[in-house]
């Protein structure tokens, strides 16, 4: 059985390939860009007024000024002679001036102005290129667009933007158990959840899914698997990976030329987690129990696609805030509800009653990984956290 280390580096040696588009950059936010995005002027193109008042050459001890005239934002420059001009925030700031004056800090009379507080030099100027020069790299592919990137993208005249746009991925849920959700389930039945909540995962990181639900029958299986992978690159599965009689699906995936990279992981939950890949097709077959599924979608997929997508890994570190035993030789990725406390994020353990509570997630923010080599865990450590919550 490999290490959840070994399984992510396995997982990662091919990765995530997605196909780009272009969309407005109104409709951008969320998404994730595709392209380097230039400075095509200096920022700001030009020295520009930071408060109304007036522009001057500064000289040492001068205080009194004629007002020539009044530059205002949007006007083209003017040139100062020897006095002042009056300057409106966002106004290129006259040929020959550099400093400018608020008018809190002046007494205009009589076509003169007083200036009456202390003056430094260059004060209230945002000098032109002094936060990105023409030609800069301002965002590069694999930033998540806020509002603050569709306001630089503007800026530099980007109407449109290219994003990541990944064909959908297909979700497989399998067992016989399994009914769909607005049937009243028998009492031996229940009804699918895996597959929505895996496709609102993926819709959660503007994903497209098809989800499929196969009963446990190998040669339903086998025909129809081989359709979806056909028309997919990337498969994710759920449930018939254990070691049950009905658990038919690594036995098919490889028939079907999906070369098993891996089965079984050392970890709880997830431990009958299998993946496997062809030359173009990725296949990530999840244990059905629903808190394994959930756990390895935001372990090992989640972070794949991200990577693919060029987005920053944050390797988020939360406090444990009690003392936690956990005694089997497998990494535990422990349910925690987190809190904020002087500032640094608590994680307070909520283990929920096994693999199938998923009921528990509702109580929770998500996993701490507690790994495989120790069994006491102390109040107070670091541990790598794997949010489920944005
Ligand atoms: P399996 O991995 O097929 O052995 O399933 C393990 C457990 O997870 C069983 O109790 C299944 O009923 C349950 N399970 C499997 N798939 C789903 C699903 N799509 N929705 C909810 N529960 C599931
Ligand atoms: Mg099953």
């Amino acid at each position: 059985m490999i290490s959840v280390q070994q399984a992510t580096e396995i997982i990662n040696e091919v990765p995530f390939h997605s196909g780009t588009e272009h969309v407005d950059i109104g409709q951008a936010t969320g998404r994730v860009l595709a392209e380097n995005i230039i400075a095509d002027r200096d920022l700001p193109p030009f020295h520009r007024a930071t408060m109304d008042g007036i522009a001057i050459k500064y000289e040492e001890g001068v205080t009194e000024f004629v007002v020539e005239g009044t530059q205002a934002a949007g006007q083209p420059q003017q040139h100062l002679k020897k006095g002042c001009v009056e300057i409106m925030t966002g106004a290129v700031l006259p040929e020959g001036a550099d400093t400018v004056v608020r008018y809190e800090d002046v007494e205009i009379v009589n076509g003169k102005a007083l200036v009456k507080a202390p003056i430094e030099k260059h004060q209230s100027v945002h000098a032109k290129g002094i936060d990105a020069r023409k030609g800069e790299i301002l965002l590069s592919p694999g930033t998540i667009i806020s509002p603050a990137e569709v306001a630089i993208l503007a800026s530099v005249g980007k109407t449109t933007t290219a994003i990541f746009n990944p064909t959908p991925i297909a979700i497989v849920s399998t067992g016989d158990e399994l009914v769909p959700i607005e049937d009243t389930p028998l009492p031996w039945q229940i009804r699918r959840s895996n597959g929505v909540a895996l496709a609102s995962a993926l819709d959660a990181m503007n994903i497209g899914s098809h989800t499929i639900h196969l009963p446990d029958d190998p040669k339903i299986l086998e025909t129809k698997l081989s359709s979806i992978i056909d028309v997919h690159d990337v498969i994710i599965l759920s449930g018939g990976v254990s070691k049950g009689k009905f658990d038919y699906i690594p036995g098919v995936l490889e028939k079907l030329g999906i070369k098993k990279a891996f089965h079984q992981v050392k970890q709880r939950p997830g431990k009958p987690f299998w993946f496997g890949r062809s030359k173009t097709k990725t296949v990530f077959a999840l244990p059905g129990n629903p808190v394994s599924t959930f756990l390895c979608f935001h372990r090992y997929i989640k972070p794949w696609i991200e990577a693919g997508l060029g987005i920053e890994s944050r390797n988020t570190k939360v406090i444990l805030d009690v003392d936690y035993t956990f005694k089997p030789d497998l990494t535990y990725f422990l349910q925690v509800k987190i809190n904020i406390g002087n500032g640094s994020l608590l994680a307070t353990p909520d283990a929920g009653e096994g693999s199938g509570d998923f009921a528990n997630l509702r109580n929770v923010d998500g996993f701490i990984e507690l790994p495989s080599e120790r069994n006491e865990f102390k109040r107070g450590e670091l541990f790598l956290y794997i949010p489920f919550r944005g």
